[in-house]
């Protein structure tokens, strides 16, 4: 037996993740996006591609709007990731298989027309998901489903990325402790952390709060332990890390994906002689 384990990082060597996933593709995505880029993060943002400036769908006056898809393509950039929440937001848990495939396949083509990539993630509307909609979002190539009710805790244990339900809500108290709970966990003990907020921006206005987004920013961005990642890319490279090859001495580690893999090498819990080890796309490292 080996006296050290591999644990897996994040990119280099990080144990932390932040990201966002937002909701409705409405103007004060905006803000939230400004922020984002303000502080160097990241995030996802999930609209319906058959609402766009849709303004009737509204039982009373309020104070935001749906974007236009114009405006949509113009503030998310390349660096925000897009993803599919239901062409015109439906109930993907109670609708026959054939509705079902209709809404998530146009919203997904639409998507792609519009912003020119591929889109392979998803939230379902009102977080209602199913394991007929996780088989439909599979075979339309989807990667991962948000949907559900929070975790509120920080480390990233066993799941199943067609039904992946975020860390916290914004307005829930829990946000704040943590954000500071990330910001301050040493993430030498093989543990990966994520801390994942969802929401709706328009209830910053609503609820007058955009100030608890500031605060968790401030607490746990611009930091050099912390990984800013899209959904999909944090997807994308935990399924990287998964397709490793090792051998049983774990001295041959072969990464067959087309992108770097970073691990951590303890001999003991919280090993103050970590390192960490990089697995470079397409390459066998001999450890
Ligand atoms: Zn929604």
């Amino acid at each position: 037996m080996r006296p050290y384990q591999y644990y897996p990082a994040y990119p280099d060597g990080k144990r932390k993740a932040f990201t966002v996933s937002y909701d409705d593709g409405n103007d004060c995505d905006e803000k939230l996006v400004m922020m984002l880029r303000k502080h160097h993060a990241k995030g996802t943002f999930n609209i319906n591609s058959a609402m766009f400036g849709d303004l009737d769908d509204a039982p009373e006056p309020r104070r935001w709007r749906r974007m236009t898809a114009e405006e949509s393509v113009a503030l998310y950039g390349d660096d925000m990731e897009v993803a599919v929440h239901g062409a015109v937001h439906p109930y993907w848990d109670c609708m026959h298989s054939e509705s079902l495939l209709q809404d998530i396949y146009e919203d997904k083509r639409e998507l792609e027309r519009l912003f020119g990539r591929i889109i392979r993630g998803a939230a379902a509307p009102y977080g209602r998901m199913s394991d007929d909609v996780a088989d439909v979002l599979r075979l339309a190539g989807f990667t991962y489903c948000r949907a559900g009710k929070s975790t509120k805790r920080l480390r990233l244990r066993r799941f199943d990325p067609m039904h992946f339900t975020g860390t916290v809500h914004h307005r829930d108290p829990a946000a704040l402790e943590l954000a500071q709970e990330l910001a301050d966990a040493s993430g030498d003990d093989g543990q990966l952390r994520l801390l994942y907020v969802v929401g709706h921006s328009y209830e910053f206005i609503e609820r007058d709060n955009w100030h608890v987004m500031e605060e968790i920013l401030s607490t746990v961005c611009d930091r050099e332990d912390i990984w800013y990642c899209t959904n999909l890319e944090l997807f994308d490279y935990l399924a990287a890390v998964k397709q490793l090859h090792w051998n049983v001495d774990q001295s041959l580690v072969e990464n067959p994906t087309a992108q770097d893999v970073w691990m951590n090498r303890m001999r003991i819990y919280k090993d103050p002689e970590m390192i960490t080890v990089k697995i470079p796309a397409g390459q066998t490292v001999k450890l």
